[in-house]
């Protein structure tokens, strides 16, 4: 009996005869030799027979192979240069396990919206394939960076009472005797109480927004990681920003040049991502962007167009800092030397990825923070609690939202996010 190897361990294997299990990615029959390139998750490998080696039926199996059937095939590992993993199976015996007729997805160009409705196959194709990878990089590489300097996880909940955002993007659901209650938009309120407690703090998870836009970078639910650091003021969260996304960028290029290969990455554009990040204040932003023959005016948000431009200007990622107050939430700090301003930050990528991350210092004054309630026209009542955390030992503290798509999206240099996540939920799709 023939040991079963996966693909990846190929390579240590040569000379053995091994089965290998997986799906068949294309195929093509000869008169004397046949391939098949087979795929099991752990990488792809060549399968070659020629009909003077191998039984009759072996050979017309071999033939009858369609793309997508799954199947079990023993061969030997034979040692080729030209294959990318360095080894092709010559194949002696091959098992169907589960046929597959007419595989909707050919290697014809298909259009988007046929890809995503296919999207439960369209997964296996090298591309999306490779996707998925670095999104497992990008949120392995977040999660040890966190561990490695002491934070701790704190999930936080997705039904709320109170409101994180803005109430115009909340889903809405019936919560028992309580009436409704809503899918949160941000767990950082909950960890400005859990950085009391615990310092350090993050949570990560998925976030509903009912946005009705229909951009390349809006999710109706999206991955979003969100640190929150007791001690912490404004310049210190930028520095971790900057050092956090640094980091996750270096970890892709080096454990996922496979990957970024696959999807023809202009790697040389990541590599520029070392500290430190470029910084500008939005007041110069504005000032910049009337330069560089935009007509933006002081007071506005930044729209996504703007935001390109700007980037544009920079070789990497950018800071821009100290927003007007009333494009901003209620929970960010003012600046006390201008209190027009919050001491927050956008962090736009740059290749016109725009915004991969939103944070700020909080307002840790009561009587501040109620009046900016109050302006904000908030109700009181839920919010508490939250107020409970300036009553009881206030102190300075920052954090940030670092979505997973955008920055997935940005590293992949994919067009669009909803190819960052396995299974996009947007305005315009439910299924599968
Ligand atoms: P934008 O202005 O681009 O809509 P935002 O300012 O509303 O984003 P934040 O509330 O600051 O977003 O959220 C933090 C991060 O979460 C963003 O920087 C972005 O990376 C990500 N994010 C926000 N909304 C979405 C969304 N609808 N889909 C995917 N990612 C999102
Ligand atoms: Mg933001």
């Amino acid at each position: 009996m023939a040991e079963t190897r996966i693909i990846r361990e190929l390579p240590s294997h040569i000379g053995d005869t091994v089965t290998v299990r997986g799906w068949i990615m294309k195929s093509r029959s000869g008169g004397k030799i046949s391939f098949a390139v087979l795929r099991d998750g752990s990488g792809y490998v060549q399968c070659v027979v020629s009909k003077a080696d191998v039984p009759k039926g072996v050979w017309t199996d071999f033939g009858g192979l369609t793309q997508e059937m799954s199947v079990a095939v023993t061969g030997e590992v034979r040692e080729d240069a030209r294959s990318p993993g360095g080894v092709e199976l010559g194949v002696t015996a091959v098992d169907v396990i589960g046929s597959s007729t007419d595989y909707p997805i050919t290697p014809k160009a298909h259009g988007t919206s046929f890809l995503f409705e296919h999207r439960h196959l369209w997964l296996r194709s090298r591309k999306q394939a490779a996707i998925m990878r670095v999104r497992n990089e990008v949120v392995q590489a977040i999660r040890d960076y966190l561990y490695d300097n002491e934070f701790v996880l704190v999930d936080t909940p997705i039904l709320t009472g109170s409101i994180g955002e803005s109430a115009g993007t909340l889903f809405e659901t019936d919560y028992f005797d309580f009436g409704t209650a809503y899918l949160a938009q941000t767990g950082q309120l909950y960890l400005e109480a859990a950085a009391a407690a615990l310092g350090k703090v993050y949570c990560f998870g998925p976030t509903f927004r009912a946005e009705k836009s229909k951009t390349r970078r809006h999710l109706a639910e999206f991955w979003m990681m969100e640190p929150e650091m007791a001690w912490y003021d404004s310049v210190d969260n930028m520095r971790l920003q900057e050092s956090l996304i640094a980091y996750i960028v270096e970890r892709c290029l080096e454990r996922r040049v496979g990957e970024l290969q696959e999807l023809e990455r202009d790697v040389a554009l990541l590599e520029r991502v070392t500290p430190p990040f470029h910084r500008i204040s939005y007041t110069d932003a504005i000032v910049k962007l009337r330069e560089l023959g935009t007509d933006a005016v002081w007071g506005a948000d930044l729209g996504a167009d703007e935001e390109t431009v700007l980037a544009n200007a920079y070789d990497k990622p950018l800071f821009v800092y100290d927003y007007p107050k009333s494009v901003r939430a209620f929970y960010m700090k003012e600046n006390p030397e201008n209190t027009d301003l919050v001491l927050n930050n956008d962090l736009l990528a740059p290749e016109g990825y725009g915004e991969i991350i939103g944070g700020s210092q909080r307002e840790d004054d009561l009587d501040r923070l109620l009046t900016r309630i109050r302006e904000n026209d908030l109700p009181e009542e839920p919010y508490a609690w939250y107020l409970d955390l300036r009553r009881y030992g206030t102190f300075v503290h920052s954090g940030f939202g670092l979505g997973i798509e955008r920055t997935v999206a940005w590293i992949c240099g994919i067009p669009h996010i909803r190819e960052a996540i396995a299974f996009p939920r947007m305005m315009t799709r439910l299924y599968p």
